[in-house]
């Protein structure tokens, strides 16, 4: 099948591209990489009159530290991640998942901005957003707001963003020298969505965790805080009785859905095989 036909505008600005919007009474779609937007035009599973390419906004792009953080304009593409300075020093939790996302063609022109747009449950950008405690910076034609990631994830593909919004950067707390983080996932292929995935961030207080966040995905409708399994662990060793019972609390934590491929009772299975994975890593790095 092919596209429908549609027009097509390149803004230069945020206030041109909700002008934009507005113009189509909302039957727009903003693109960025156009990685899952295309084959959704082509197979008509949407079809608005109005594209509107952010490609072309420039306070959209760029990488930057200030203050401690690191901003990732959303035109941030997925090969960034895999080999930008900036994101390896600052949020290597990214960086490690990067090399799970996709292929390398779609990693060349998929952004981060439209990943985590997007939303999709199975993916691994989002989840590591929830990770890192990161925020995302959302325009509306009344102006910027700050969304942290424990907010912005509400529903299966809804977000904070509500019609019309534009995901601007994402906001990641820089990693510090107390940090460890780990990320891995389970799929039938390399590249392929994975069954279930996870990324941790844990800060370390010599051998003791002072504080953790662990995300899960391909596990809900979004991606999901393993609350549970991080009580487990605050204020502990990583030893093997404190991943033993951080994966028991796990089970607290995840609900996963019924689905053709995947019983929820082997998602929950593969959930605790994945964490302890992750946590053995971390107690193994220096
Ligand atoms: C074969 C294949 C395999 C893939 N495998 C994986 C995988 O393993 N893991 C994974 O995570 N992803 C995977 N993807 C998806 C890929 O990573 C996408 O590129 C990504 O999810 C979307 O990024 P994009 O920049 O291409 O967004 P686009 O396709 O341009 O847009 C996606 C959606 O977000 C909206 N949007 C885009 N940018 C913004 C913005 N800044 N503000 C508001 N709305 C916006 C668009 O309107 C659209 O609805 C795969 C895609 C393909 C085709």
């Amino acid at each position: 099948m092919k596209a429908r036909a549609f027009a097509y505008a390149r803004p230069q600005t945020l206030a041109e591209a909700h002008a934009a919007f507005a113009e189509a009474d909302g039957d727009a779609s903003y693109i960025s990489g156009g990685q899952s937007l295309v084959p959704a035009l082509a197979m008509r599973l949407q079809a608005p009159r109005q594209i509107i390419d952010l490609a072309g906004i420039a306070q959209m792009r760029g990488i930057g530290v200030e203050d401690g953080v690191l901003r990732l304009g959303a035109l941030t593409r997925h090969v960034d991640a895999l080999r930008h300075p900036l994101i390896a020093t600052h949020a290597p939790l990214l960086a490690q998942a990067a090399p799970f996302v996709a292929h390398p063609a779609i990693r060349n022109r998929g952004t981060l901005g439209g990943s985590v747009s997007l939303a999709d449950p199975a993916s691994e950008f989002p989840a590591m957003m929830l990770a890192m405690g990161a925020s995302m910076e959302i325009s509306s034609p009344e102006g910027l707001r700050l969304v942290p990631a424990d907010d912005y994830f509400q529903d299966l593909y809804q977000t904070a963003l509500e019609p019309g919004d534009i995901l601007v950067a994402l906001h990641i707390p820089c990693a510090q020298p107390g940090h460890r983080c780990a990320f891995d996932e389970l799929a039938r292929r390399r590249g392929d969505y994975a069954m279930v995935g996870a990324g941790i961030m844990a800060l370390m207080d010599g051998d003791m965790v002072a504080d953790m966040r662990i995300a899960c995905f391909s596990v809900a409708a979004t991606p999901v805080r393993a609350r549970n399994a991080e009580g487990a662990l605050i204020g502990q060793r990583l030893e093997a009785e404190s991943i033993a019972a951080a994966q028991r609390a796990l089970d607290e934590d995840l609900d996963p859905p019924d689905d053709a491929q995947i019983s929820p009772s082997m998602r929950r299975h593969l959930a605790r095989v994945l964490l302890g994975r992750l946590l053995q890593r971390l107690e193994a790095t220096p």
